[in-house]
């Protein structure tokens, strides 16, 4: 527990005040969490391993011959039922970070094709867009992965990998998968062993251009009966460009991902392109551009249909699509619902204003 002096858990049965705030997290949910914290006048401190903010809203970037491609190998697109995401997709959208996708989508199961109408959203020019556009208020810093959260004299205390001291805080928000979630809520088992209780799938996305179109009459499919669970023309997509082709991504469902998590990227990417190939009928079109990327944790495929957690004794609370909803949509609610739990707190703490 590092320096010895504690008197106990910065939370309410600690000191009172709150003003500084650590969001382990630059994904949906912490940035939401983060903005509106800072919004109302509280010092935030945003760390994120990766190299840019957006989390699973992720593009990946690759200059060829005739054209800058942009493949989205994490999240495809969104939905904004809620109110609240709603007003602020149409806020993206006016400003150029978001657009509609009126691609054909449809499902591809052993019955045939079916429709899958629906309202989409994608990020333009690629999914990591709005996570941008929320990161300008809260300037995240990047490539800090955040190793413990321990108690100290003067609040919570974060450390890196190597043990290097990254500040005291009065509240701390964990916004990250919930695999990765439970090692950092370890002062509060509680908030632990629910967070231990989300499953999140594991999956592998293959990105592959082809040089000419493929001539599918489709943009989009889930599919079932096959190790693919999603494929998607990305190039059909707002705002992107494929030059003379065609840009697809192919997700692996949980179930084959999850037995080939392990295996090497190149053979993955044979099995899942010799699937697409099968499933969409398409030629021996060799694909100029090929590449795999794991993610270890996807989708919750059991979340705990909670807003957040938080523990107002001990100042720390988590949120995330694991908490709320499994997608983009529920982990930005999710951050606005612990950003709420702890401004409510700040009242209690200090009689402030919410
Ligand atoms: C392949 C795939 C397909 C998907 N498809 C869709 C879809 O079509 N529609 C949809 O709505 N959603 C989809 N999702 C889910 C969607 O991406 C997530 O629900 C959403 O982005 C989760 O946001 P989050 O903030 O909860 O977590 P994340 O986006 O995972 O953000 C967590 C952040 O925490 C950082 N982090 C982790 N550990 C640490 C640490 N110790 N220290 C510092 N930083 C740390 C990570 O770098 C990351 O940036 C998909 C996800 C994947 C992977």
């Amino acid at each position: 527990m590092g320096d010895g002096t504690v008197i106990g858990f910065p939370g309410r049965s600690g000191r009172g005040g709150i003003s500084r705030v650590a969001v382990i997290g630059a994904g949906l949910s912490g940035l939401a969490c983060a903005e509106r914290l800072a919004g109302r006048g509280l010092d935030v401190t945003v760390f994120d391993k990766g190299r840019a903010p957006g989390g699973r809203m992720a593009t990946r970037r690759t200059d060829a011959e005739d054209a800058t491609l942009r493949f989205d190998h994490g999240a495809q697109y969104f939905t904004a039922r809620d109110p609240r995401f709603r007003s602020r997709v149409e806020d993206w959208v006016a400003r150029g970070a978001a657009a509609p996708w009126a691609g054909r989508i449809v499902r591809i199961g052993a019955g045939g094709i079916e429709e899958s109408p629906g309202e989409r959203f994608v990020g333009t020019p690629g999914m990591t867009a709005p996570a941008r556009l929320l990161a300008e208020s809260v300037a995240p810093r990047s490539g800090v992965r955040v190793a413990e959260v321990v108690p100290g004299s003067d609040g919570w205390r974060l450390r890196d990998e190597a043990g290097r001291d990254l500040g005291s805080y009065d509240r701390v928000a964990v916004a990250v998968p919930s695999p990765q979630a439970v090692p950092l809520l370890a002062e509060a088992p509680d908030l632990a062993s629910a967070a231990a209780e989300a499953v999140m799938a594991g999956c592998w996305s293959v990105l592959a251009r082809f040089p000419q179109p493929l001539g599918l009459d489709y943009d989009g499919a889930f599919v079932t009966d096959s190790p693919l669970s999603w494929i998607a023309c990305d190039s059909s997509k707002p705002g992107r460009d494929a030059g003379r082709g065609e840009t697809w991504v192919l997700h692996g469902s949980p179930a084959w991902s999850q037995r080939h998590i392990e295996d090497d990227p190149a053979g993955v990417i044979d099995r899942l392109t010799a699937a697409f190939r099968d499933l969409a009928g398409v030629g021996p079109v060799e694909a100029g551009y090929l590449a795999a990327h794991r993610w270890r944790f996807s989708i919750p495929i059991q979340g705990l249909d909670q807003d957040c957690l938080y523990d107002p004794e001990r100042g720390l609370g988590a949120c995330g699509d694991w908490c709320l909803g499994g997608r983009v949509e529920g982990a930005f609610l999710s951050g606005l619902a612990l950003a709420d739990r702890i401004l409510a707190d700040r009242v209690l703490a200090e009689g402030s204003p919410v």
